[in-house]
């Protein structure tokens, strides 16, 4: 480092921060990453319940996420030893639903004879998924005019059971958004990227430790040894251009930088932005929630599976979509299950008291085991702004700005991708891109 390294400011340490923040100061930029929060990681964080390391919403990760695994490893973090790898699969408590595993097979044989030994699924089922799978490989993924998930699965005549057993739970878990409201496009990139690509690609991930130990507090630690530091508990009030750079203010003091990346939410970047320019592609975006619930069981209760899809049907109070034996993931969550509820505006109505006690009987009833309807405690946990909706024809903010010196980044930035930490990983790793492109 010289005197003459430049300085950028990172406003907001979740994922897509911390990715801008570590590329930067990988390419020798003296960077200092603020974080309204006591800890970085944004939306996908550790919390503490019940004298527990969890984390404020369970996640899942692909084989496909490219950039975030590439970053993990770059910061120090083995992504082989810190999540369970697990063939692509769709697996329902035994005896009902389906159960589709992906075998260890080159592409696409592996799912080829996943589907050709699903149970759960008729012939008929299973033509219609290979008809839709060739279909999409023949149109290489692509809408000429983007429509809802739901009208695109009626297009290619899929079932109702294949609708109900895989298409909705993909979606929903993917996109965060319900079929009939859900990005036909966005959903193809997706299946692209993890069913039409290699195998390891489709791969599902799942953390052993809490998310902010997967990255973000590790990062942090990378660009501290790389000349930068972390202002934790600093959140940054107003930014205005001055002699050719720019001020932040901060409620103790103010801070100078020659560029920035601002990598909050997209609500909190057009707050800061609206002295400046135009930010009404950053007030369009509606937001989808998602609902964690934790329930503590006895340490010896084990599910069959680390994780298995559930029949969800609000009708009957059946919020929850997929459960994780947490258990399996780390010994210290022995008897620890995660439920999660994805677009759950209608489960969070029901009250935290409610949708806990209704997703315990879910369990109990689906495993057949009704000492599952007791838990010895229960944590509901809903982010309410999890994840921007996910909607047909969805315009969203590019990473430049009206300033050459100012780059967005976040996972609501313009993306093949829907919200998600690769999206926002690579929404960092893009703006840090540019800006450093701008010295060349
Ligand atoms: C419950 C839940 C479950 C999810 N499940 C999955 C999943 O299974 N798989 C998956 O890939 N994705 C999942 N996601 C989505 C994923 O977590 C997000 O896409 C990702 O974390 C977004 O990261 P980000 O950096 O873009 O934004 P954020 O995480 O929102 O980061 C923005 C940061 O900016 C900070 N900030 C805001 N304003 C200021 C300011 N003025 N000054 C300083 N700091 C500021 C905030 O405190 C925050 O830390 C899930 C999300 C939730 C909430």
């Amino acid at each position: 480092m010289t005197d003459a390294a430049r300085h950028t400011a990172v406003i907001g340490a979740g994922w897509a921060g911390c990715a801008a923040a570590v590329e930067l100061a990988a390419a020798g930029r003296v960077v200092t990453l603020f974080e309204a929060a006591r800890t970085p990681g944004g939306r996908a964080r550790q919390v503490t319940f019940h004298g527990l390391s969890l984390d404020n919403g369970q996640h899942i990760l692909l084989g496909a996420y490219r950039d975030t695994l590439r970053l993990m490893r770059q910061v120090g973090i083995d992504p082989d030893t810190a999540m369970l790898r697990l063939p692509l699969q769709m697996r329902y408590p035994p005896g009902s639903g389906m159960d589709f595993v992906a075998p260890a097979l080159p592409a696409p044989w592996h799912l080829l004879v996943a589907l050709w030994r699903a149970s759960g699924l008729t012939r008929t089922d299973k033509l219609a998924l290979m008809r839709f799978s060739s279909a999409a490989r023949w149109m290489d993924w692509h809408l000429n005019t983007d429509c809802s998930v739901t009208e695109l699965l009626a297009r290619f005549d899929q079932t109702a059971t294949l609708v109900q057993l895989m298409w909705r739970p993909l979606c929903i878990a993917a996109l965060n958004t319900p079929p009939e409201r859900a990005s036909a496009q966005v959903f193809l990139n997706v299946l692209k990227d993890s069913l039409g690509a290699r195998r390891a690609s489709s791969d599902m991930l799942l953390p052993r430790c809490d998310l902010s130990s997967l990255f973000p507090d590790q990062a942090a630690r990378y660009v501290e040894q790389h000349h930068g530091r972390l202002l934790a508990g600093t959140r940054i009030t107003g930014i205005v251009q001055q002699d050719g750079g720019w001020q932040l203010a901060s409620a103790a003091t103010t801070h100078h930088a020659d560029d920035i990346v601002l990598a909050t939410d997209n609500g909190n970047a057009a707050t800061l932005l609206a002295p400046l320019t135009d930010v009404s592609a950053l007030q369009a975006l509606n937001h989808e929630p998602i609902t964690t619930c934790y329930l503590q069981y006895p340490p010896d209760r084990r599910l069959p599976e680390p994780f298995h899809a559930l029949i969800d049907d609000p009708q009957q109070q059946r919020w929850g979509q997929f459960v994780f034996d947490r258990g399996q993931l780390d010994t210290r969550h022995d008897g620890l299950f995660a439920v999660v509820v994805s677009a759950s505006t209608e489960a969070i109505a029901a009250g935290q008291a409610t949708l806990a006690a209704a997703i315990a009987q879910q369990l109990a009833q689906a495993f057949s085991r009704p000492e599952l309807t007791v838990p010895i405690w229960s944590q509901v946990i809903s982010e309410k702004r999890a994840t921007f909706s996910c909607t047909p024809g969805l315009l969203r903010p590019d990473h430049r700005t009206a300033f050459a010196s100012l780059m967005l980044a976040g996972d609501y930035t313009a993306s093949a991708y829907p919200a998600t930490i690769e999206s926002a990983v690579r929404s960092g790793v893009t703006a840090a891109r540019a800006l450093l492109a701008n010295d060349e």
